[in-house]
């Protein structure tokens, strides 16, 4: 089987071939670093790390370039409105570059709470402005953009593809006229590639002079200073950082219009056709019935899941374990059922290459038989996965294999075959990392008294410790004349 992919673009699921057979070039829109990203904007993210360790453990090199968005970024995602950064910098009373500074710090944070792999590259707006405007002069001179008194716009009439991955198209767009016309634009449509520090934008902070890419001292009205659109910026950083061409470019929903389909724009006419190969898109979750959305107030963060008591790792498995197609609902007995999937899973690895001892745990009554081999395991995991990332289906395989081995009487052959397959699993999930427990002050004086107990062969006293501890959320297990102890 081949890997299938959903290309937004197309509609429908296409067999994955990257332009180099070996090397997988990936694009995810990153942050707008402006707040805490919430468990929405990460579970796009955990999408696309998904999908490349995927891509690893199958064999290709990714090379996965995920920007930082710290200016540009206006209020509902438009051309007018106040910038998002600039506008967080205001209500903390500081520069908007400690702003980015700030909820970068704890973008990044998260990242590896939950276990992300590095990208290749992380390039941020403001550094790459340069290369943005590379870009727009070649939009002017080909008369795909032009200038008005407040600053530069792609016309989207000039670009008879503009609609094609969200359906918005001109035609479309002129039937809806939901979009304000404003003297100077061609089309309501048309969107801004540059902003110049006038009338509304007069007092924004970051600027850059037009014509030298240089960053700009001036304060006030100035046209001759200015910032990017939110969209030039992820067409000049994939190009900068991956080329013309690429292969893959992940996003959430929300991005697909108007934020991918300008990146189209913009890059098919400075530069080669297709811009992207493949367009994968995660649906939104809500939580609970509502949408989450910083804007309405309802968001839970990744300390907001660890204050709950759950390991950023739950909530990684939480959100991987729905297909990425499924919009899910968010819901507290969700995330506790996948903490308890997640250590089913995990006490298996965790039982190793001593399968032995787990035998006859489950007892011989399992029915799952219909796979006979070790290695069917994996080609099934495999083939789940490679069917559109089907998580869930990957999920039930890996279920299915460990009630298999637990019942089986495995030869040592086949126990070193769990093996590989457990680490196919861990590689491609990653959720199944052995955690660093920090063990609280109140359950660890429990322990020692409870070690104290057991050696003075006092059960009774050692038995009331136990429930004590299992009051408070751990248990403790006697393991070879030791107790262990985990969380429950
Ligand atoms: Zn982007």
């Amino acid at each position: 089987m081949a890997l299938k992919l959903y290309n937004t673009y197309s509609k429908k699921e296409e067999v994955f071939a990257p332009h180099d057979p070996k090397l997988v070039t990936m694009y995810t829109c990153g942050p707008t670093v402006y707040g805490r990203p919430h468990i929405g904007n990460y579970s796009s993210f955990l999408m696309a790390d998904l999908l490349r360790r995927f891509l690893e453990v199958s064999g290709y090199h990714v090379k996965h370039v995920k920007n930082i968005t710290d200016v540009g970024h206006l209020l509902k995602d438009q051309d007018d409105g106040e910038d998002k950064v600039e506008k967080q910098a205001r209500e903390e009373k500081t520069d908007p570059l400690a702003i980015a500074k700030k909820y970068e710090a704890m973008y990044l944070e998260d990242e590896k709470a939950l276990n992300m792999l590095e990208p290749a590259h992380r390039p941020r707006a403001t550094e790459n402005v340069p290369e943005m405007l590379v870009i727009i002069r070649e939009l002017l001179e080909k008369g795909n953009a032009y200038e008005t008194s407040d600053g530069v716009y792609f016309s989207v009439t000039s670009f008879p593809q503009y609609g094609a991955l969200s359906g918005n198209t001109v035609e479309n767009l002129n039937a809806g006229a939901r979009v304000e016309i404003k003297e100077e634009k061609k089309h309501p449509a048309d969107f801004a590639l540059w902003k110049k520090c006038v009338g509304a934008n007069a007092h924004h902070l970051l600027r850059w002079n037009f014509a030298t890419g240089k960053i700009s001292k001036s304060e006030g009205e100035d046209a001759t200073s200015g910032f990017p659109g939110w969209h030039i910026e992820c067409s000049a950083m994939s190009r900068k950082f991956l080329g013309e061409k690429i292969d893959l470019h992940t996003g959430g929903e929300d991005n697909i219009f108007p934020h991918h389909e300008c990146e189209i724009a913009q890059s098919e006419c400075s530069g080669q056709k297709p811009f992207v190969k493949l367009w994968l898109h995660k649906r939104r979750i809500d939580l609970g019935e509502t949408k989450m959305s910083k804007s309405l107030g309802n968001v839970l963060t990744v300390p907001d899941i660890v204050s709950m008591g759950y390991s950023p790792l739950d909530l990684r498995y939480y959100l991987l374990s729905v297909h990425y197609r499924t919009q899910l609902k968010f819901t507290k007995k969700g995330l506790d059922d996948a903490h308890k999937a997640r250590r089913k899973i995990l006490e298996w690895m965790e039982e190793g290459g001593d399968i032995d001892n787990a035998v006859g745990k489950v007892g011989k009554e399992s029915k799952v038989s219909t796979v006979s081999t070790v290695g069917d395991w994996e080609k099934k995991f495999r083939d789940a996965m490679e069917s559109d990332l089907n998580t869930p289906a990957a999920l039930a395989v890996v279920f299915d294999c460990m009630t298999w081995s637990r019942s089986a009487s495995l030869s040592s052959q086949e126990k070193a075959g769990i093996q590989v397959f457990q680490s196919v699993v861990r590689k491609t999930f990653g959720c199944f990392e052995a955690e660093e427990q920090s063990i609280p002050n109140d359950v660890q004086s429990l322990l020692a008294e409870r070690k104290n107990a057991r050696a003075a062969k006092n059960f009774a006293a050692s038995d009331r410790l136990r429930d004590q501890i299992k009051a408070l959320g751990y248990e403790v297990r006697d393991e070879g004349g030791e107790q262990t102890v985990r969380r429950l």
